[in-house]
C-alpha cells in the first residue's frame, strides 16, 4: 500500500530526475531534527528553514490529535520524514504523478516529499503525515482506500492561525471540489476497492474528501464507531453496513454526498490548541547514512524507476563500505533484498552495536530462520516486538515490502 498524493491537473514532464552528490563528495549538507514525534532528515541546508519546517510537523500533529484523536493512546517511535533538497531529487523516488509519499514497511514507514512542499502554504506533507500517523496509531490496518485518503485530504486542511493558538478544520480541498464538481462522484461500489489508474485515483480521492468531511459534520459519533471498529474489522464495508444501514447503498450515497455538493456548505470550525512546547536534538547526517536513506528509498522506486535496482545496490554498497554496521543499510539488504540473510556475525555486532533497536532484532531473527534455528528464532524476534516491531514475523518470504501487512 503505497499512500500518494497525486496531481490532479497538471503532469510534469518526467526526464529530469537526479540525484546531487553525497556530503562525502561535496554534495548538500544533511542535517536531523529530532523532536518528540518526528525524525526529520533532510538535505534543506538553510536551518532556519529546516527548523521551521520540524516546528510545523509537531504543531501539525498536536491540532490533529486534539481534531480526529483525541483519545487515542501515544504511540511509540517517532514518524521518519524525508524532506528532499529538490523536485528533482525526490523524482528519483517517487512514482509518476506523485507530489509525495508514505512508504510503510515492516509495521512502520517514512514519509518523503520535496523540499518546496512547505508545511503551512502546501498540504502534501499534511497529508503524508496523517498516513503516517494512521499507520502509526494502527488506523489504516483494515480501512478502505476511501477512509485512508478522505481522512487524510480532510485533515491536510487543518492550519493554525499565523500567530495565535487558534486552528481551523474543515477548510475545503480545493482542488479536490473542482474535481467532484466538474466530474461528479465516484461510484460508491468502486470506492471500496483500489483504481488501477491515476485519473480514477485523483477521483476517489476528491469524493473521500467530501464523504469524509461530510461525516466529520454530520455524522461524528458514527464515524468514530466505524474507525474504533476497523481495527478488529475482517470486513470494513460489512461494519459500514452495520453502523450506517441508511448510507450503504449507491442511492443512498449518491443522493446523501449529492445534496451535501449542492448545498455548497463545508463548514469549518474553530478551536483553540496550544502549540506544544518541546525541544529539538539536532546533528549532521554523515554520508554513510545519507546513502542507507538514498538505499531504502531506490527499494520503493523499483516499480517505476528501472534505473532504481541498480542505483539501490551502489547506494548499499556506498553506505557499508563507510559504515558496515549501518542498521538501516543492513535492514534493506537483508530484510528487503534478502542478501547475505544467513551470516550470524554480522547480525550479532548488529545486536551488539544497537542493542534498543529492532532493527537490528529483526535482522538477527531472519539470519537464526534462513538457518533454521527456532528457538533463537524466537528469542530474537520476540526482542524485536518488545523494542517496538509491529509487522509480521520473518516468514522464508518475508518480507514482501511492497504490502508489508
Ligand atoms: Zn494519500
Amino acid at each position: 500500500m503505497l499512500c500518494l498524493r497525486m496531481v490532479v491537473l497538471v503532469a510534469l514532464a518526467a526526464g529530469c530526475a537526479h540525484l546531487p552528490a553525497c556530503p562525502g563528495r561535496g554534495g548538500p549538507r544533511w542535517s536531523e531534527w529530532s523532536s518528540p514525534h518526528f525524525r526529520l532528515l533532510t538535505d534543506v541546508e538553510d536551518d532556519a528553514d529546516a527548523e521551521t519546517l520540524a516546528t510545523q510537523l509537531e504543531h501539525f500533529r498536536a491540532a490533529i490529535m486534539a481534531a480526529a484523536w483525541r483519545d487515542v493512546p501515544e504511540a511509540g517511535e517517532p514518524i521518519e520524514v524525508a524532506v528532499l533538497g529538490s523536485t528533482s531529487e525526490a523524482d528519483v523516488f517517487l512514482p509518476p504523478h506523485a507530489e509525495g509519499l508514505f512508504f510503510p514497511y515492516l509495521g512502520t514507514g517514512i514519509v518523503v516529499v520535496p523540499a518546496t512542499t512547505r508545511m503551512e502554504r502546501e498540504n502534501v506533507l499534511k497529508h503524508e503525515i496523517v498516513h503516517a500517523l494512521m499507520r502509526q496509531l494502527d488506523l489504516d490496518r483494515n480501512a478502505p482506500l476511501w477512509f485512508n485518503e478522505g481522512m487524510a485530504m480532510y485533515l491536510a486542511m487543518t492550519s493554525y492561525e499565523e500567530s495565535s493558538v487558534e486552528v481551523t478544520f474543515g477548510a475545503p480541498a480545493p482542488k479536490a471540489l473542482r474535481l467532484v464538481e466538474y466530474r461528479g462522484l465516484y461510484p460508491w461500489s468502486d470506492l471500496w476497492t483500489a483504481p488501477t489508474n491515476s485519473n480514477d485515483h485523483a477521483r476517489l480521492e476528491a469524493t473521500s474528501w467530501l464523504f469524509v468531511h461530510y461525516l466529520f459534520n454530520h455524522e461524528r459519533e458514527r464515524f468514530q464507531r466505524f474507525q474504533a471498529g476497523l481495527a478488529s474489522a475482517t470486513d470494513a464495508k460489512l461494519l459500514w453496513a452495520r453502523i450506517f444501514p441508511d448510507l450503504a447503498t449507491p442511492e443512498a450515497f449518491d443522493r446523501t454526498l449529492g445534496r451535501y455538493l449542492r448545498g455548497g456548505a463545508y463548514a469549518m470550525y474553530k478551536a483553540r490548541i496550544p502549540r506544544p512546547h518541546f525541544n529539538f536534538g539536532t546533528r549532521p547526517v554523515p554520508d554513510a547514512e545519507v546513502h542507507a536513506l538514498r538505499a531504502l528509498l531506490c527499494s520503493m522506486a523499483k516499480d517505476h524507476n528501472d534505473d532504481a535496482p541498480a542505483l539501490l545496490q551502489w547506494e548499499l554498497a556506498q553506505s557499508l563500505r563507510q559504515d558496515p554496521l549501518n542498521l538501516r543499510a543492513r535492514m534493506v539488504e537483508r530484510l528487503f533484498m534478502r542478501e547475505n540473510v544467513a551470516d550470524l556475525d554480522t547480525a550479532q555486532a548488529l545486536t551488539s552495536k544497537h542493542p534498543l533497536a529492532w532493527q537490528a532484532w529483526l535482522v538477527l531473527a531472519a539470519a537464526h530462520g534462513s538457518r533454521r534455528d527456532g528457538k533463537e528464532f524466537g528469542v530474537a524476534l520476540e526482542r524485536a516486538r518488545a523494542l517496538g516491531f509491529r509487522g509480521g514475523a520473518p516468514t522464508p518470504t518475508f518480507p514482501n515490502v511492497a504490502s508489508p501487512y
